[in-house]
């Protein structure tokens, strides 16, 4: 039996998105199964017992784009702050666009928010991102939450986060520069890019991963400690080790246009998925980590949770311990931080790209 409680709970609430992301497909999807999906009531339920497994963990929002959900968004957000819960939400921007919205979410929305930005440069968002205008909405919706933040005088964090890949990795030091002095959020986060989420089966060939995973690791290793002296990020070297044996192992293994239907995956084991977090889809099925390679439990009554995490899950985990697919390098999912102990980042999500199965 397990001593430590979970830290994160993460909660899916819908599966639609209003970009196009080259690297995810969750937008082809139209939550037409909607019907089947668990109620808000019930997530209240297990958010309330999530709250009694752990009062000081951390309700994760994940989707699609979550805030297409509107009240139940803000219903959620505002019953994680009644609990004294954290709430984290990673967040594409299009729905922040006015002051009044950039308000609602510094004063009820999640404790803390991350954009989804890929570049510095509009014409590599935007081409990312699958919506020409999505740059300028980002940046827009960044711009207007810290002066909302400022203007209420809060303290809640606002971090961008970039799915890191061939086209924007070279040009990491001006994207730095660009957030950070001015934009002005807390954090630029780096999460590199995994093989397609939400892909179609009918494709064979997963071509944005193979042709955009990025080939040249010492030189991505290389930008990241010249940012890392620029902006003095406090980068963890154990995580920038496994940053390279990452790429390292998708071209040894010569495998990444297979995407998730790869075999073998990195050559070390780099993720603790299944030491801290719960994932609740949309039809109230626990599991301990995005990929449907392992098995959910339904929760279908008070005590559900407890007991999965401390009893059920446990033949789940014994084989996460040595599983070493691609999706170990996620935010969501990976052992090591990003920065280092003495500038931490919780080490947890923020999210999105999450592993197959969440927004990024
Ligand atoms: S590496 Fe991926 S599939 Fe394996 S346990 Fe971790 S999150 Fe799950």
């Amino acid at each position: 039996m397990r001593k430590e409680p979970p830290h994160f709970l993460f909660l899916d609430i819908n599966q639609r998105c209003n970009l196009r992301c080259a690297h995810c497909h969750y937008w082809r999807r139209d939550d037409s199964d909607r019907r089947r999906y668990i109620p808000l009531s019930r997530r209240h339920e297990i958010i309330r017992e999530f709250a009694k497994i752990n009062a000081n963990g951390t309700i994760v929002i994940c989707g699609g784009e979550s805030m297409l959900e509107g009240e139940d968004y803000f219903s959620i957000t505002r019953e994680c702050g009644r609990l004294g819960l954290g709430c984290f939400s990673v967040i594409n921007g299009t729905k922040v666009q006015t002051k009044a919205m950039a308000d609602r979410m510094i004063t009820e929305g999640p404790s803390e928010i991350t954009l989804s930005i890929n570049s510095h440069k509009p014409a590599i968002h935007d081409a990312t991102r699958g919506v020409r205008g999505s740059f300028d909405r980002v940046v827009k919706a960044m711009r207007l939450l810290i002066d909302s933040r400022n203007r209420l005088n809060a303290r809640k964090p606002i971090y961008a986060m970039a799915v890191v890949c061939e086209q924007n990795y070279r040009d990491l030091d001006p994207f730095y520069d660009f957030i950070l002095n001015d934009v002005g959020a807390d954090k630029l986060k780096l999460n590199f890019l995994q093989p397609s989420f939400g892909f179609p089966k009918w494709r064979l060939v997963d071509r944005f991963f193979k042709e955009n995973i990025i080939s040249d690791y010492e030189a991505l290793a290389s930008m990241i400690r010249k940012c890392d002296r620029a902006y003095d990020l406090h980068i963890n070297p154990v995580w920038l080790a496994q940053v390279k044996m990452y790429h390292r192992s998708i071209q040894e293994n010569r495998n990444a246009a297979m995407g998730w239907l790869h075999r073998s995956g990195t050559s070390e084991h780099i993720c603790n998925t299944y030491e801290r977090n719960i994932m609740v889809d949309l039809y109230g099925n626990a599991g301990l980590c995005f990929n449907k390679a392992f098995p959910s439990l339904p929760l279908r009554a008070e005590g559900d949770l407890a007991t999965f995490w401390y009893e059920r899950s446990l033949p789940i985990r014994e084989k996460m311990v040595t599983c070493n697919r691609y999706c170990g390098i996620s935010h969501s999912v990976r052992k090591e931080s990003a920065t280092r102990k003495d500038r931490d980042e919780p080490s947890a999500p923020g999210l999105s790209t999450p592993g197959p199965g969440a927004n990024a």
